[in-house]
Order: C-alpha cells, then structure tokens, then sequence
C-alpha cells in the first residue's frame, strides 16, 4: 500500500499516516462562519483538504475515509449581520433573520465550493444541531475540575489546568499573553481563559442550560462534533494556520481535559495564508475578492483550483491574474488532448508519489506536464482527477466555447485582398498582431485565411478588432 507522508504541526516534522483503523480514516476541517461569503482565502484549506480526501479514497478505498467540515452557524459575527437586517427594516424576528442569513450562506458556500471541484464531505455538522453535546462537554469539564461557572451566565475554560496548553503552536501561556491581545476580564481567573458558553438576551439566539439561556463559545463546537462523529481519536485534523492560536490550542485542551483517553487528532495539518499579487488580501486595499467575486469575473473554477494547486500548501500562496492567465491556458491544453478520451485504470505512480509526500501538489503538477508534453492522454486524464482537474463536473467552461471566427476570418482575407492593390499592410499587420495576441493561430494561403483558437485563446481581446 502507498505510504502518505503529512507534516504534524504537533510534533514539527514528517510522519507517516499510520491510521487507527485503516477501514475508517478520519479526518476533520475547520469550517466557515455562515455570515458572508467565502473569500479567496477560506477557500485554500478546502481545496487542499479535498485532494488529501480525494489521495486517502484512492490508497483506502471510497467508503474507507470519512471527512467531516463543520459550519459554525451560531456567532456574534452572523447576530451582527441579522441586526443590520432588522434594523434595516427587514421583516421577522432577529432570530428569523439569523436563520435566514445562515440558510442562504451555507447555500452561497456549497454553491461555490462546488465550483472549485470541492467534494462534499461525508458530515457537515452544524453547531446549533449539536448544542446538548456541547452542554455536557462543558459539565464534564466542570466537574473534572478544568472549567468554571462566573454565576452570572458564562463558563470559562481555565488554561492552567491543562499542562500542555501551547504545545500545538509551541509557545508557553506567558509568551501568548504577552504576544495577543488577551481580554482581561473580571470574571476570569487567569487572562488567558477563554469563554465556553456565555449569555444571550431574549432576542438572540439561545438555548437552555444549567448556567441559564446561552449560547456556546465558537471552541467548544469543534471539540463536541468531532467528539460526536469520531469519538476520543481520529488521523488528521486540518485548518488555516490562522486558527492554530487560540482555536486550535483551545479545542486540543477542551478534548484532551474531556476525553483524557484518547488523543484527539494525531496529525495537525495547517496551510499557510493567501495573498493577492503579493499583498495581503484586504478590503481597504481594493484586493479582497470572494470566490464568487473571481467566477463572476469570468475565472473558472477549476483555473482557480489550477492556481492554488500550484503552490505547496505550507507555502504562502500568491493569486496573480498572470498565474491565472497560465492556468487557464494550461487546461485549455489539456482538455482539448483528453477530449473523447478515456481515463487510464490507475493514475501514474510519479502523480501518486508526489502527493504522498506531504501533499507536493506542485510536484504533482509538474508530472502533469510531462504526461501532457508526452500526449499520453489517458494517463493524464487518470492522473489529473486524483487532483480535482480535469472532472467532467468542472468542464463546462470549455465545452461551451465553439468560437465561430469566421467574421475576422473574412475580415482579415478582404484587409489582405486590399493590401495587395495599395502594397499598404499596416491595417493586415494590426488585425493579425490583435489575433496573435488574442491568442489565435493565423494561417494565411493564397485562397483563404483560417483562424484557430489556441490554448491561450482569449475572446475579450478580440474586441479591439
Ligand atoms: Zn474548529
């Protein structure tokens, strides 16, 4: 069997994935707050995911990986969000509005995860159904001496109680506090504890509880669906390396002081972060783009998928419109060598061994390549699904796209005709460095002019014509 090879932020190096049950390989995302839409960065840690679910069913089997991404549908942010509605005059209650505003996100989300080639995961959880789970979590907490009630509605977490909080991102609890913006509060023992459950007003949302009508920390919902769907351990907990302080120290400490058994994830996974023509993706400088945002554009998603793949997903990665330009170009080329195809039985080895080493989708890639310069078109077809390309799902882009250029065809013949009386070429000159640009083929004869797309084929530049 391939051996996979994933780097555990837990322990700082290479591991080989030595399943708890080979028949039943776990793994769990962090998922999206159901407030907005995606942006470009949220949709990394999915997309990387997706190939390792899609590398675990091939070595494992299909019905031998369980993959479970949570939506954290209760959040101050998406209150926020409902608020602004109601205030706005929108009718219905807050509570009505919240659930609206998650109902269409999650919607928006699938949608558009679809679009980058995403499979959906076996379980998508979402917080609010799992509110009883997290109730009793917090009361074994509790009673083992690791969290405690202020009376006034909140339960804290207490860090000192757990040794190796830190451990994760290897940092001790002085060094967090003097690095983060900790909220020192009156109700806490110790600056670094952090909320579990908290109070809700009549209007928001809000469930019974023995600390009165609440609602749970964003924390403690990771640590009780995991628990609830996989039990004390499983493989391969992954996430932005944005969420590794505090989210993820937090739900190591929640799982390990509630279930002191098991070990939670044995394997940590984060990808680093997304930038955009070399800056940090924000809304203040005009470089903040959903997904959405980028296929109404008229990106494809599976050029956007193209893109992240590119880069190692423990490398910052960096979206240029040049990259994506590339990109597009590349799988222009190979859909049109695979057209008709059928696939190979079994992706090649090199493809396979590339992902198996901590997931050197890059080095993946670059085997495409060589299967594609190669014109072994089967191998490649086999080969570029293990990675989400190449999918009859993610192919309508091209196939839509019987470009007729007869029009410039005629155009460029009459220009000639007249060039040959006036010996003037500038205007055939002008026409055929437009269609060159645009990524055209010129092939010029004495009877005719014949124009083909090629890979690089770009319709909107055919406009200044
Ligand atoms: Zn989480």
């Amino acid at each position: 069997m391939t051996t996979i090879k994933l780097h555990n932020t837990r322990t700082r190096g290479k591991e080989v994935l030595d399943p708890l049950n080979p028949d039943d390989v776990r793994l769990y995302l962090c998922g999206p707050t159901v407030y907005d839409r995606a942006h470009l960065g949220n949709a990394r840690p999915v997309v990387v995911f997706d190939v390792l679910y899609r590398l675990l069913r091939h070595v494992y089997g299909t019905n031998h990986v369980t993959y479970a991404r949570n939506f954290t549908d209760v959040d101050d942010k998406i209150n926020a969000t409902a608020l602004a509605r109601k205030e706005a005059g929108a009718p219905g209650t807050l509570e009505e509005l919240v659930q609206e505003r998650t109902e269409e996100t999650i919607s928006w989300y699938l949608a558009d995860m679809a679009e980058l080639g995403a499979l959906e995961p076996d379980h998508m959880p979402r917080a609010t159904a799992y509110i009883p789970q997290m109730i009793a979590m917090i009361e074994d907490l509790i009673a083992k001496g690791h969290a405690y009630a202020d009376g006034a509605g909140h339960v804290l977490f207490s860090v000192k109680s757990y040794k190796d909080y830190g451990a994760l991102s290897g940092r001790s609890v002085d060094d967090m506090i003097a690095g983060a913006r900790v909220e020192v509060a009156d109700n806490k023992r110790d600056p670094m504890d952090f909320v579990l459950w908290k109070p809700s007003t009549d209007e928001l949302p809000g469930w019974d509880s023995p600390w009165g009508r609440g609602r749970p920390g964003w924390h403690i919902e990771c640590s009780a669906m995991s628990h609830e769907l996989f039990g004390d351990s499983f493989d391969i907990h992954g996430g932005g390396n944005d969420l590794m302080f505090p989210h993820h120290e937090n739900e190591i400490a929640q799982s390990c002081c509630a279930h002191p058994e098991g070990d939670f994830a044995k394997i940590w996974l984060h990808n680093e972060m997304l930038q955009v023509e070399g800056k940090k993706m924000s809304k203040s400088l005009g470089n903040f783009f959903t997904v959405r945002d980028l296929l109404d554009q008229g990106y494809p998603g599976e050029v956007i998928r193209l893109v992240f793949l590119q880069t190692h997903y423990r490398k910052p990665m960096d979206w240029t419109d040049k990259k994506a330009k590339e990109a597009e170009a590349t799988l222009r080329k190979w859909r049109a060598l695979t057209a008709g195809i059928e696939p190979a039985p079994i992706a090649a080895a090199a493809v396979i061994e590339a992902l198996s080493d901590d997931l050197n989708t890059a080095g993946a890639l670059a085997e495409l390549h060589k299967l594609s310069s190669a014109e072994t078109a089967a191998d490649l077809l086999a080969s570029a699904r293990i990675l989400g390309l190449l999918t009859d799902e993610l192919g309508a882009w091209t196939q839509d796209e019987d470009h007729d250029l007869s029009h410039y065809e005629e155009k460029l013949f009459e220009a000639r005709q007249l060039a040959m009386e006036t010996k003037n070429f500038a205007e055939v000159d002008r026409l055929k460095s437009t269609l060159l640009d645009a990524g055209v083929e010129v092939r010029m004869s004495k009877t005719g002019v014949e124009l083909v797309p090629g890979p690089a084929f770009d319709a909107s530049k055919l406009d200044a014509i």
